[in-house]
């Protein structure tokens, strides 16, 4: 049996030149848990062309959903940016990944942390009712240069709290706190910075970082997650794993060829 599944595109977002999302149909043998990532990708020549994606979809939802960066000469990316509804997606049936609750020791408050497409895992992790089950606050952070790469905010701010499956839960228990570096906005300033310095905190009427009570996920660029450790481990936090649960998980969002 084939280790990839073929799904058709139903809908396709553009966000920026660099940027954009879309849904597929979703095998329903396809089972992952929500933070999790898969390989997907197109035939190419023949071929399965493949890279690693995170799921935006919650794992409940009929739908699989991706957000996907536009690399000008990407092998896949270049090719990927031009499908259309109806066209076919290659989808592995194999998700796996770190940013998964099971890997975080039991705490109050959740961070979760992405940079660019790095937030594409925690929209899922958002959707999940089991998050808002385990911590008493959700804390979703998205940082990026400029704000048109804020996509998905109006999904967070104004559909999700009135959703009806997980709007109660989203509206006394996530915080959303987009912020961007180079033009002026809600918020400003990189995620490390806001988080170390405690502004990020004292905006959303929290304590500073603490690692008794705080867990943190984080996906972003091979600096931003460098940056992100190195601050954690000085408060004391400790990555986790599956098989050795910890403080915090991290993932990258793409790696520097
Ligand atoms: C665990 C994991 C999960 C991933 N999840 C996603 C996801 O949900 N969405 C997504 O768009 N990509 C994701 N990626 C990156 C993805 O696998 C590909 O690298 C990306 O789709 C580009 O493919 P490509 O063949 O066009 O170019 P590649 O040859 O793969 O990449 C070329 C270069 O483009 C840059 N680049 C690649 N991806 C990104 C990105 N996402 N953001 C900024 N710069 C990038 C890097 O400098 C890279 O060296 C993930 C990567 C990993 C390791």
């Amino acid at each position: 049996m084939s280790n990839l599944n073929t799904e058709r595109v139903l809908e396709v977002h553009h966000y920026t030149d660099r940027l954009f999302s879309f849904k597929t149909t979703r095998d329903p043998s396809f089972r992952f848990v929500n933070g999790q990532f898969t390989m997907i990708g197109m035939e190419v020549e023949g071929r399965p062309l493949l890279r690693a994606y995170s799921m935006v979809s919650s794992n409940y939802e009929e739908n699989l959903e991706f957000f996907s960066i536009k690399v000008q000469n990407g092998p896949l990316t270049s090719r990927l940016q031009n499908i259309k509804v109806g066209d076919s997606v290659l989808v592995g049936r194999k998700p796996v990944g770190t940013l998964v609750q099971d890997a975080l020791v039991p705490g109050k408050t959740l961070y979760l942390c992405g940079t660019g497409t790095g937030l594409a895992p925690f929209m899922s992790v958002v959707k999940d009712p089991d998050v808002y089950d385990r911590f008493d606050t959700v804390v979703l952070i998205h940082g990026t240069r400029f704000i048109n790469e804020q996509a998905y905010g109006d999904f967070i701010s104004e559909a999700l709290p009135n959703d009806e499956l997980i709007g109660e839960l989203v509206r006394s228990k996530l915080k959303y706190y987009p912020t961007v570096t180079r033009e002026p906005y809600i918020h400003n300033g990189r995620i490390t910075s806001l988080l170390a310095s405690g502004k990020l905190q004292a905006d959303l009427g929290l304590s500073p970082l603490d690692k008794d009570n705080d867990r943190v996920m984080i996906c972003g660029s091979p600096a931003f997650l460098k940056d992100m450790v190195e601050m954690l481990e000085e408060h004391g936090f400790e990555e986790g794993a599956i098989s050795k649960p910890g403080h915090f998980v991290v993932e990258k969002a793409f790696v520097e060829k």
